[in-house]
């Protein structure tokens, strides 16, 4: 019953946004006044890993399954938002070195956006999945202003997402490489502890924002660290990867170890916000990703410490907001959505 209440059917014309991930993708439907018509995810199978071909029928079918699912007919789509995971470049091409998704050499240098287009027969929009949720945590933050209104997201998962959304867009950069915000160097005075080692991040940069606040640096370089300050603590008798993913259940406990991991990484993303303060100046800096999923206590603490170690000028406290934004897991879907609605208002 909840599934078909949750259902709607357009009444004007509709985009439609599909997320490309390692396993699945998910599709919404977005219509021309702004509303999504499902409020769920709605998932198949990805296929990524058997290569281009199945994973670009896969998508097709995705995009076939949700029309069905919403009763819109297909005369009725304007055009497809399309999200994979990077790199790639602005226009869709998966980097000539693949990816973590893309391993399989045919991905190699693979136009997925124009696979897409031409299997389908419509304008295929493309974004990154980092720079498609951080345009959706905009749209959601600002609704009815969104067009008017700059942002800035950062979002905490395995590695460190986000983008930067300026007027309602978000910024692409010539190859597509903007908003890379986990691989921006951050000062490290008074993030890291006098004896700490400088942590390194998988893209080879030393102390950058991904390297303290993301999954992977707890299991790398926070942990590590923090467990041989705290010898007797019940985590270190566990793999450190198992341990890594059981610390937010401890931070929500407000254990001393996990408190001091937790602060460690809403320093670094304070640090980074500064950084965006003088670059950018946003309206506002969002915050998603596992954290926005913990406990409101603890959640609204990760916000204020990220919100106390952000420098700004008197001017930009006056106007600027922080906020957690929720829903992420549709993010991708719901992000490629709204660049392929505003593609199509901008004629
Ligand atoms: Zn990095």
């Amino acid at each position: 019953m909840d599934q078909l209440e949750s259902v709607r059917t357009p009444s004007s014309w509709v985009v439609v946004g599909l997320d490309n991930g390692g396993t699945c993708n998910n599709a919404t439907v977005l219509d021309a006044t702004g509303q999504f018509l499902v409020d769920h995810l709605v998932e198949n199978p990805s296929l990524v890993t058997e290569g281009p071909e199945s994973a670009v029928e896969s998508l097709a079918e995705a995009f076939e399954n949700i029309i069905e699912l919403t009763s819109t007919p297909r005369t009725l789509v304007r055009a497809v938002g399309l999200d994979t995971p990077g790199p790639a470049s602005a226009t869709g091409v998966i980097s000539s070195k693949g990816g973590t998704n893309f391993g399989h050499v045919s991905w190699h240098g693979y136009d997925i956006r124009g696979a897409l287009e031409s299997r389908i027969g419509l304008p295929v929009i493309y974004n990154n999945d980092a720079n498609a949720a951080a345009l959706y945590a905009h749209h959601r933050h600002f609704g009815a202003d969104a067009m008017t209104r700059s942002s800035v997201s950062a979002i905490v998962g395995t590695g460190l997402g986000g983008g930067v959304v300026e007027n309602g867009r978000v910024i692409g950069g010539a190859a597509g490489m903007a908003g890379e915000l986990g691989h921006v160097q951050i000062p490290l005075h008074d993030v890291l502890e006098d004896d700490q080692p400088v942590p390194a991040c998988n893209c080879g940069f030393e102390g950058d924002v991904e390297s303290i606040a993301s999954l992977t640096a707890i299991k790398n370089n926070l942990l590590p660290y923090w467990l041989k300050r705290f010898p007797e603590h019940p985590l270190a008798a566990e793999p450190l990867a198992k341990a890594a993913k059981k610390l937010r259940a401890y931070g929500e406990k407000e254990d001393p170890l996990a408190m001091a991991v937790f602060g460690q990484q809403a320093k670094a993303i304070g640090k980074l916000f500064t950084i965006a303060a003088n670059f950018t100046d946003p309206g506002a800096y969002l915050l998603g990703g596992g954290v926005v999923e913990a406990a409101p206590r603890f959640r609204q603490w990760f916000l204020n410490t990220v919100r106390e170690h952000t420098q700004l000028r008197q001017e930009q406290q006056a106007v600027a907001s922080f906020a957690l934004v929720a829903d992420l897991d549709m993010a991708g879907a719901r992000g490629a959505a709204v660049a392929a609605l505003e593609r199509v208002n901008a004629g």
